[in-house]
């Protein structure tokens, strides 16, 4: 399929690894010029260099940390520098501490709502009048099954996802008649190092082998096993693409079938 998005300029967020790197990576197979952040410089630096490789494209980067002001300011002065406007955003950065609603503190839901809602909105902000002016683009945030369905100890992940999901819905609206639109995508199981260390903890806490709990955990996906970074890529690769030019205001759910709501 033609995606018809070839040399188009896109921003991929906490792309050093996971779910950013394999975005980010699809989109570079598709001829998608890449700008690249996330918080650690080295590992992005490798990243960079292994789409390079794989591509034979030019990757650009730096390093990020998005829950800072100042450094959202650089990274947004140093895209448009480089690439004067942007036709993509993905949206992405690390998740947030495990807690409950009652043992998160006023300060963890201050450090929720800057790394999951703040940094989108600025991101946006600075980006989407280039958008509107030249009449296209696509803007894409990695959610959560949470916001759909609240996890047990990812309060803030719960809470706080659920409210970019409310502003890019809200956006979508805005944004429509300049032909830019702005999806969801969440992610139920998708085996990268976050879930991991998440799998860890609750095999830990369950008294349970690795092997025993996972045989729980994935007696809950349809699909049986967890998804690959590759998987939840291809769902981003379409929604960045122009053939996706319908779809707007919408989570997508890449998730084997875990969500139990029919919508
Ligand atoms: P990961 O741990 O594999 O990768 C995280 C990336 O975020 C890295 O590139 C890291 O450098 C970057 N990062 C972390 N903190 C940052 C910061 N402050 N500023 C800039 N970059 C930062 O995680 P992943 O599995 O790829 O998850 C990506 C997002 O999707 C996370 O928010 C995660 O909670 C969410 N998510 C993942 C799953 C899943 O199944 N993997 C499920 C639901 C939600």
């Amino acid at each position: 399929m033609e995606l018809g998005i070839s040399g188009k300029k896109a921003l991929v967020c906490a792309a050093s690894k996971g779910l950013g790197f394999s975005i980010a990576r699809s989109l570079a197979e598709e001829g998608v010029r890449l700008f690249l952040c996330a918080r650690d410089g080295e590992s992005l630096a490798r990243a960079a260099g292994v789409i390079e490789e794989s591509c034979s494209q030019k990757v650009h980067y730096k390093s990020c940390d998005l829950l800072q002001i100042s450094s959202r300011q650089e990274l947004i002065a140093k895209v448009k520098e480089v690439f004067s406007g942007l036709d993509i955003l993905v949206h992405n950065v690390g998740g947030p501490k495990t807690s409950t609603v009652l043992t998160t503190c006023a300060s963890d839901w201050q450090e929720g709502f800057e790394r999951l809602f703040q940094s989108t909105a600025h991101l946006n902000e600075s980006f989407i009048p280039g958008m509107a002016a030249q009449g296209w683009g696509r803007i894409i945030a990695v959610t959560s099954l949470s916001v759909l369905e609240p996890i047990a100890g990812l309060a803030v992940s719960n809470a706080l996802r659920s409210a970019v999901t409310a502003m890019f819905k809200t956006l979508s609206d805005e944004v429509a008649p300049f032909n830019i639109t702005v999806n969801c995508l969440a992610p139920g199981s998708i085996a990268t190092d976050r879930l991991d260390d998440l799998l860890s903890a609750c095999t830990k806490k369950s008294g349970l082998t690795r092997e025993q709990y996972m045989s729980q955990y994935l007696n809950t996906i349809p699909a049986g096993r967890l998804g690959t970074p590759e998987e939840f890529a291809a769902a981003a690769l379409f929604l960045a693409s122009e053939k996706a030019s319908y779809i707007t205001g919408s989570t997508i759910c890449v998730d084997g079938g875990k969500r139990r709501s029919t919508y």
